[in-house]
């Protein structure tokens, strides 16, 4: 095994440990927590704000907000006066478990039901880094094309929901979102896909119920 395969490797079992031991306390807590992955403008920040207004009358919910750097998406969720977490990752293009481990200590566990974590904007590397959370979710915008689960099959692989945003634009663009679709099962039989708009709350009900049903499994 060559010495970067090596440091690689301990990295992940390293970060997997943490994740591990974030998933104990989150469970201990009875925290649902759902990993939001996606590009950059695919409509992560846009997914936990509409969702959490369809909820936040039934549940406490609570934000770990996930950036390179600055606090835009921070500020947009705490106008919907949900507890809110910023990380900034200094350059890192992905969040890992001890930023989560971290960031946990300054939630009130306790008194929270449901815990999004908007992780950084990008299709790739944040699929390899486990959290410690229930449900990992990815957002695709339909302008980002069809060929995304083939060139980002990971991504697809590891999250258990597709949310297709800005279904609206469907009659402006090229593309086709059945192919998408399609294309994504292949890789991820099991994937659920649910068609939004969030600029207009398109699916963001299907989207929620399906969520909520989720939860109260834990
Ligand atoms: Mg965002
Ligand atoms: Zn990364």
């Amino acid at each position: 095994m060559s010495e970067k395969i090596k440091v690689i490797k301990k990295i992940f079992a390293a970060n997997e440990k943490i994740a591990e031991e974030n998933a104990a306390v989150l469970e201990e807590n009875q925290v649902f927590t759902v990993n939001i992955m996606g590009s950059p403008g695919s409509g992560k920040t846009s997914l936990i704000e509409n969702t959490t207004l369809n909820l936040k009358d039934k549940l406490k919910i609570a934000v770990i907000e996930g950036d390179i750097q600055g606090s835009l998406d921070a500020e947009r969720l705490n106008r919907l006066n949900v507890e809110v977490v910023q990380i900034n990752t200094g350059g890192a293009c992905h969040l890992n478990s001890s930023m989560i481990q971290s960031a946990l200590s300054s939630l009130n566990l306790k008194t929270i039901d449901l815990l999004f974590i908007e992780n950084v904007g990008n299709l790739v590397c944040p699929a390899e880094f486990l959290l410690g959370e229930r449900l990992r979710i990815m957002t695709l915008s339909l302008t980002e094309g069809e060929d995304k689960p083939q060139k980002y099959p990971l991504m697809f692989t590891k999250c258990e929901a597709l949310v297709l945003n800005k279904m609206d634009l469907a009659p402006f663009l090229s593309v086709n979102p059945e192919i998408i679709k399609k294309e994504a099962q292949k890789i991820n039989p099991k994937l659920e896909i649910f068609p939004v708009s969030c600029t207009r709350g398109d699916g963001i009900k299907e989207f929620s119920e399906w969520l909520k049903k989720k939860i109260s499994t834990l």
